[in-house]
């Protein structure tokens, strides 16, 4: 076993810590002070802590991040982060600047086992869920190529895998992530948990006092459909997801946000918009229709954007919020979907 890592673990697990290695609980508070308010890793630079606690930490534990191995800069102004684990395995993020907020988007596991048929990540299947460490490594990984002062404002967990299915990792990590007084203090609404559907992850994470933005991988409005492009709801049918969704409990303004591939032929008719338009009445729903992005050996095409916009239009006439979410980094495989990181060099 390898020492436990710092990273990712909750301020008042960190204060339990202290106390273990024979130090006061403010001990711990000041390491997390450092690590997720000053973004410092290393102990060397934690200067106000005793030169004999600052021993115990070395001797006993490790703050480690995943490390980087690679920046590719898309020309759309996003990057994609590239990060090697400690056991070898890659995973990706994806750092994306727009009209003064940064959304980084962060995954949460090695490939996926939810085998959506169009999605370049679910060929993989699954190698293992992540850590707490490794998903808050992600971003603390992040913002420290972010300017002095400056760090994504806004994180969905839309990289690789299947957030729900590795949901105390999630959880934790969310619970550091929204500390607002030793962690990294994100408000919750800035913070967006995205699903295949599974409906039991759903109903828990409801029953957490998280309050995040749900997002949910609808792709078809029709049981018909849904299964054929998403083997899990085979397991959890729209009638079974969408009782769970309307159960999640939403702040005023908040809202429940529905992804949408658009795939030719296959879900994008207007009857396909009927469809979907009754089966989200009465949700407080936000829709973005994202054309699909396309990958060596997908047998699926993106429509062509008259019916795109077509599509919209009938969610919009609905009174559905609707915006098309043209990926970004398309062009460096960093687009929904588009996640794939060869295994060990
Ligand atoms: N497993 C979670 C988190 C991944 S989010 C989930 O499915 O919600 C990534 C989003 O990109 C999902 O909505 C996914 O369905 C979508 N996606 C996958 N492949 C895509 C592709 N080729 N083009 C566009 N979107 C895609």
């Amino acid at each position: 076993m390898s020492a436990p890592n710092l990273i990712g673990m909750l301020p008042s697990q960190l204060e339990d810590l202290a106390v273990d290695l024979g130090a006061s609980r403010y001990r711990g508070r000041q390491v997390a002070s450092w690590l997720y308010r000053k973004g410092v890793n290393d102990l060397a630079d934690m200067s106000d802590l005793p030169k004999d606690f600052r021993a115990a930490l070395r001797e006993r534990t490790r703050a480690e991040l995943p490390e980087l191995e690679r920046a590719t800069p898309s020309q759309d102004g996003s990057r994609k982060l590239v990060f090697r684990l400690s056991d070898g395995a890659r995973v990706s993020a994806v750092m994306m600047p727009d009209d003064g907020r940064t959304t980084l988007c962060l995954s949460t596991q090695v490939g996926c086992g939810y085998a959506c048929a169009f999605c370049l990540t679910g060929t993989m299947g699954l190698t293992r869920s992540l850590t707490a460490a490794e998903i808050v490594g992600q971003l603390l990984a992040a913002n420290a190529l972010l300017g002095e002062g400056e760090r994504a404002t806004h994180i969905v967990f839309m990289g690789m895998g299947e957030p729900l299915a590795n949901y105390a990792a999630l959880v934790q990590s969310l619970r550091v992530l929204t500390d607002a007084k030793l962690g990294l203090g994100y408000s919750p609404r800035r913070l967006t948990v995205s699903t295949v559907g599974l409906v039991a992850g759903i109903e828990k994470l409801a029953r957490e006092d998280l309050r995040v933005n749900l997002a949910i991988s609808l792709h078809a409005a029709s049981d018909e459909v849904r299964s054929r492009l998403m083997p899990v709801n085979r397991a959890w049918n729209l009638e079974a997801l969408m009782r769970a969704v309307r159960a999640y409990p939403l702040a005023p303004r908040q809202h429940v946000f529905f992804e949408y591939v658009m795939l030719d032929g296959v879900n994008d008719t207007p009857d396909d918009g009927q469809r979907l338009v009754r089966l989200l009445r009465g949700v407080r729903a936000k829709v973005n229709l994202i054309p699909f992005n396309d990958w060596d050996g997908s047998t699926f095409r993106r429509p062509p954007l008259a019916r795109i916009l077509a599509f919209q239009t009938i969610l919009l006439d609905a009174g559905i919020t609707t915006t098309v979410r043209w990926s970004k980094g398309e062009d460096i495989g960093a687009a929904c979907g588009q996640l794939k990181e060869p295994a060990v060099a």
